[in-house]
């Protein structure tokens, strides 16, 4: 299974595609965790990621991109992966789209999960509080919600043209979500 996970921050990627991942027994690939994990080892890539992070932007397509080629050549990813938070623009998805197709490879599924602003803007609040993240400002929660809007919601009907997206609601409990995730990947269970 390649799959994809997409959805506006706070949505709850991070945790669900957790959970598939360690059902799935597939590679669990986070561009945010891996941009985090570099800033907090004082990489370049780090130093570089973290300007853009701490603003709300999206780091250059040209960064992530490499980050992701690197990261998809490992050997684990070999029998299948979970992409969270990737592709974000639609340069990426033109990337991404080369990169698996240099592998002989494709995506089987996009899981979108939505959830209403007012919800998304109390959760990184919340967030906030508890992991104390750089970005989790309200300022910045701000702008990095025009981001997604701009940048990253035009994918969804790119993927739903290619017949690959389905949308989850991602209100409710964290299991609630899983068990409609879970209705999706495994439609006859
Ligand atoms: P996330 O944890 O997925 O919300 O990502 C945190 C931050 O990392 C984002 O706000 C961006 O600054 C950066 N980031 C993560 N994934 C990408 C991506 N695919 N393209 C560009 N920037 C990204």
């Amino acid at each position: 299974m390649r799959m994809i996970m997409m959805g506006p921050p706070g949505a709850g990627k991070g945790t669900q595609a957790d959970i598939v991942c360690s059902s799935m027994l597939i590679a669990h690939i986070s561009t945010g965790d891996i941009f985090r994990a570099n800033v907090t080892q004082g990489t370049a890539l780090g130093i570089e990621a973290k300007r853009y992070m701490d603003a709300g932007e999206y780091v250059p397509d040209g960064v992530t991109n490499a980050m992701v080629r690197d990261r998809l050549a490992q050997s684990d990813c070999a029998t299948g992966f979970l992409l969270d938070g990737y592709p974000r623009t639609i340069e990426q998805v033109g990337e991404l789209d080369s990169m698996l197709s240099a592998q002989g490879v494709s995506i089987d599924a996009v899981i979108e999960i939505t959830v209403d602003v007012d919800e998304i803007v109390q959760r990184l609040v919340k967030r906030a509080a508890d992991q104390g993240r750089a970005d989790d400002t309200e300022e910045v929660i701000r702008r990095r919600l025009e981001v997604f809007a701009e940048q990253t919601a035009p994918l969804t009907s790119l993927y739903a043209s290619r017949g690959l997206l389905t949308q989850v609601s991602g209100m409710g409990d964290i299991a609630d979500v899983t068990a409609r995730i879970r209705v999706v990947l495994n439609p006859d269970s």
